[in-house]
């Protein structure tokens, strides 16, 4: 906890010169916490669990290691960073070409969902970086003539409890049989569980442990509030806030692929831009949804946990936990979509009469009791009919075009932007958020 009395600089702490300037040229003055604790053992070569706070430079923190030492040894198939989500792999890869294009670093990215034979195609390159899902990439290892990572250097795991949970146990050990034992290994989370523990043991070699924070925090310039709503108003306090926020660039979390589509289509009838994205999207509509979200056409994305851990946007302001999650650990990944990178956000959740039991775990997990939403119930009122309007014609839409789980190239996307403009037409309702 003790303050450094200088600033570290890259510099100062290893980077060559070349990667110091990269780091500049994106805007990163000094390295964050994260980066000053992990680069001088992860550039001597350690392995390295990191525990960091979801937008505290954890990136950078493996990608710089990495690329210096792809700089004094350049060759194909250098690292693997494995991701648990596709989102988050193609973030990865684009700070690793991002600091990286300075010395023509290549990448490729292997996530599922996504056409194989342009991924194989992107391996025939033979890139340094290799970024993706288990799943696809273990696919890859199999199928993809000429590919192997028989010579890799690094690997890091990236949100590596999330990794170790059973669903990518198994794809995981049988990554591990296919890379050289002789490797550095890095492990980054926001939360650590003991299954982490177990992969230290297994395949870690004196790892050095930092930790830029206390293990479960948020970051300090994250406002966090908490509002006890009835079940069935709670759409009425989503939108009451909504409207309070408007201006903000907000994610919204709820349990359910369904309930992702429901809400984003009940606030659109109330004239909000909200997009869905879920799981039951393509991969493409899942990219696209984003895309929207990011390039402002968009200002609310109504989503599952799926979007919750590692995902870099910004400009996120305001986050609103629609259904509280029951596992604790997840709201500390959702709350950590805002107030990235020193920014201020706001999170707030809406707990139901239901949803007690797990709001006060959320509580004891962070360690702090925290303040009540404002919100003016009186006025909150007001907005139940066209909320309850909005809500009857986004189920009759949902009925009329049933779940596209299992269809190809009618994904919730495009049938929610479709249902948009033809709702809007006999749209009564009238809360408006700019
Ligand atoms: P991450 O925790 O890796 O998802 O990074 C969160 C955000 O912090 C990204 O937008 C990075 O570009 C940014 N970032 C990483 N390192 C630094 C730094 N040293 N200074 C300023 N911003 C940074």
């Amino acid at each position: 906890m003790e303050e450094m009395d200088e600033p570290k600089t890259f510099r100062s702490l290893g980077v060559c010169e070349q990667l110091a300037e990269a780091c500049l040229s994106l805007g990163w003055a000094n390295p964050t916490r994260i980066q000053m604790e992990s680069l001088p053992h992860a550039l001597e070569g350690k392995d390295i669990i990191g525990i960091a706070q979801t937008g505290s430079g954890k990136t950078g923190a493996f990608a710089l290691p990495i690329l210096q030492a792809l700089l004094e040894n350049p060759q194909p198939f250098f690292a693997c960073v494995l991701s648990p989500t596709r989102e988050l792999a193609i973030q990865i890869a684009e700070q690793f070409e991002a600091l990286g294009s300075g010395i023509g670093v290549k990448c490729a990215v292997l996530v599922g969902n996504v056409d194989k034979v342009q991924q194989a195609i992107s391996l025939a390159k033979r890139p340094h970086i290799v970024v993706g899902t288990p799943g696809r990439l273990l696919d890859h290892l199999s199928n993809t003539k000429n590919f192997s990572l028989r010579t890799l250097k690094y690997l890091v795991l990236d949100e590596a409890d999330k990794l170790l949970n059973l669903e990518f146990e198994k794809a995981i050990d049988e990554i591990l049989k296919n890379i050289p034992r002789e490797r550095k290994t890095f492990l980054f989370s926001a939360t650590m569980t003991n299954k982490v523990k177990k992969l230290q043991r297994a395949c870690l070699r004196s790892p050095v442990k930092v930790e830029a924070s206390s293990k479960y925090s948020t970051v300090e310039t994250l406002k966090q509030q908490f509002r006890l709503v009835p079940a069935k108003y709670k759409d009425c306090y989503l939108v009451y806030i909504l409207t309070q926020m408007a201006g903000s660039m907000t994610m919204i979390f709820t349990r359910t692929c369904d309930s992702t589509r429901l809400l984003a289509l009940l606030l659109r009838n109330l004239g909000m831009r909200a997009i869905p994205i879920s799981s039951q999207l393509s991969q493409a509509k899942r990219l696209g949804a984003l895309n929207k979200f990011k390039a402002g056409e968009c200002d609310i994305l109504v989503c599952t946990g799926l979007m919750s851990r590692g995902l870099d946007i910004p400009q996120v302001d305001l986050v609103i936990n629609y259904d509280i999650p029951e596992n604790s650990k997840d709201y500390i990944h959702r709350v950590g979509r805002t107030a990235r990178a020193g920014r201020t956000g706001l999170a707030v959740s809406l707990v139901s009469q239901y949803e007690v039991e797990w709001y006060l775990l959320i509580e004891k997990l962070i360690g702090k009791k925290l303040p009540e939403y404002p919100a003016e119930e009186a006025e909150v009122m007001q907005l139940v009919e066209s909320v309850t309007d909005a809500r009857r014609m986004a189920h009759m839409t949902m009925k009329d075009n049933p779940s596209h789980r299992k269809r190809r190239g009618r994904d919730g996307d495009e049938d929610a932007d479709e249902q948009f403009v033809s709702l809007k037409k006999g749209n009564k309702s009238k809360p408006k958020r700019r």
